[in-house]
């Protein structure tokens, strides 16, 4: 009988790759993406189904890209049309804005085991950015920034488990974590290597300008 599959997990089947949406699960055995790739043996080949045009290849970038960091296509569209409004590569701007999002810098922070958790953790007002309760998770951060949590027992606890469950955990560069507070800031931008998800962005390019 097939295993039921999450509509998340089912994401990361279509795209043929880990796009880390369901948090702590993602990274044991339980994945789906890791059983099925256990369960196939050596040689075989993938299990994308069939051929892609070039406009079907593009376009999978793109979901790719949307999925990964739980976009509708108007939130996707408006950080395009922004990153195509900066100088330099369209492509690497794009997924450094992505990156820069509060929900992705909260996630990024583990404060919450996936960014669908840390934007309920943003709209629940348990984040402070820069003394300041927000609610909307498509902010983009600065340098300098500062994300706390709200003066409370509850706000605290939340987080403090969240870290507490993986010690090891090693916050990328462009944060500063305290997790005696906890509190982080802002010490440098993003840049294409500090997004971990393995996608084509020139193709993305490509796709969002037809
Ligand atoms: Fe499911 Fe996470 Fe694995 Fe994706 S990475 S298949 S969401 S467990």
């Amino acid at each position: 009988m097939a295993r039921y599959l999450g509509p998340t997990c089912r994401q990361c089947r279509r795209e043929g790759m880990k796009l880390m949406l369901k948090g702590t699960r993602c990274e044991t055995a339980k994945c789906s993406i890791e059983r099925r790739e256990r369960s196939m043996a050596p040689g075989m080949h993938g299990w994308r189904r069939g051929r892609h045009s070039e406009h079907g290849v593009r376009l999978r970038e793109k979901q790719k890209v949307k999925r990964y960091y739980g976009l509708l296509e108007k939130q996707f569209m408006s950080f395009f049309r922004e990153a195509v409004r900066k100088k330099g590569n369209t492509g690497r701007t794009l997924l450094e804005l992505l990156e820069r999002r509060l929900d992705n810098v909260v996630y990024k922070l583990n404060f919450a085991p996936s960014r669908k958790a840390a934007r309920q953790l943003i709209a629940h007002g348990h984040i402070y950015l820069n003394g300041r309760r927000v609610d909307v998770a498509d902010i983009t951060v600065k340098i300098g920034d500062k994300i706390t949590l709200k003066n409370s027992d509850r706000s605290r606890k939340a987080v403090k488990a969240q870290l507490e469950a993986n010690p090891n955990y090693q916050v990328q560069g462009w944060l500063q974590l305290d997790p005696s507070k906890p509190a982080a800031t802002v010490v440098s931008l993003p840049t294409r290597e500090d997004v971990q998800l393995a996608v084509e962005e020139q193709l993305v390019v490509e796709f969002c300008s037809r």
